[in-house]
């Protein structure tokens, strides 16, 4: 059996249908009360999901607001033009090997939180996270899914403007301003996934459908991520992937983010993130 695991107010919670239960006190001190902390205790959360059901909720999920399930992660990664119609939308060739960028983890926010936009060219990316669980350096792609804890939701917000401000263009700085990486709601155990490799990713802004796709597209699909970025860097517990975003984003049509916009992603078997996109000042680059 896995487990959903949620932040509430910084603190580590499974959650069991509407409620949510507080790891520190549901395990009576065994466990910590840290996300970070407690992603390492993988068959311990699963065994603490198993008796829940039996233990006093510590509150309902929709009483609360939800942070970020992975709050420090040591490294970010995004997978650019990782979907064939999106490549083709973007008048991109299909990379012949994964194009990869990182994401700043101090641009992560939570599943309901606000993005902060400092230009009129920001744009949603609705995908399919992955979260390292045992880390390792040269994992074969046919051992990968050994090393990955669950999935979550993420939006890889993105300011064109910024990403493109640069011949050859920079994607980690338009992708990493503060409240630009949205995930959860929760971070589901592999083990509550039937097939990972087949989940539909949909994505919604004010209620009309712009993106609706499945990671079974995806052109470098989750182990041939894992076995490529790990010959490179040891991948370590709490470490995303961002997988990629299916065709659709507000680039390919000019419809950029709007001030008051609301981005709903949502994932079967993951749950949803739902975010309101606010204007705030703008940003300036050195040669504007
Ligand atoms: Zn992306």
């Amino acid at each position: 059996m896995g487990f959903r695991l949620a932040n509430v107010a910084g603190r580590a919670s499974l959650v069991d249908g509407d409620h949510y239960f507080d790891i520190e006190t549901v395990s009576t001190g065994w466990l910590p009360s840290d996300v970070m902390g407690a992603l390492a205790h993988r068959d311990a959360l699963s065994e603490l999901a198993c008796v829940i059901a039996d233990r006093e909720p510590s509150g309902q999920v929709a009483d609360v607001v939800l942070g970020p399930p992975v709050t420090r992660p040591q490294k970010v990664f995004g997978i650019g033009l990782n979907y064939r119609d999106h490549a083709a939308e973007s008048s991109m060739v299909v990379p012949e090997n994964p194009l990869v960028f990182t994401k700043f983890p101090s641009c992560l926010a939570g599943p309901t939180a606000d993005v902060e936009m400092r230009s009129d060219f920001c744009d949603y990316e609705g995908e399919l996270v992955v979260v390292i669980g045992d880390g390792g350096k040269d994992i074969p792609a046919e051992n990968a899914w050994d090393h990955v804890l669950g999935m979550t939701i993420g939006q890889d917000i993105s300011d064109r403007r910024a990403q493109f401000a640069a011949k050859p263009p920079h994607f980690d700085l338009g992708k990493s301003f503060d409240t630009f990486g949205p995930i959860g709601p929760v971070l589901v155990s592999t083990e509550e996934i039937a097939d990972p490799g087949a989940l539909r990713v949909v994505t919604v802004v004010n209620g009309e459908e712009r993106q609706n796709d499945t990671v079974a597209n995806l052109i470098f699909d989750v182990p041939t991520l894992i076995a490529y970025l790990s010959q490179i860097t040891t991948l370590v517990t709490g470490d995303l992937i961002f997988t990629g975003t299916p065709s659709g984003v507000g680039a390919a049509h000019g419809r950029f983010l709007v001030h008051g916009d609301v981005v709903v992603t949502t994932i079967e078997g993951i749950g949803t993130i739902s975010n309101r996109c606010v204007r705030v000042a703008d940003h300036h680059s050195p040669g504007d």
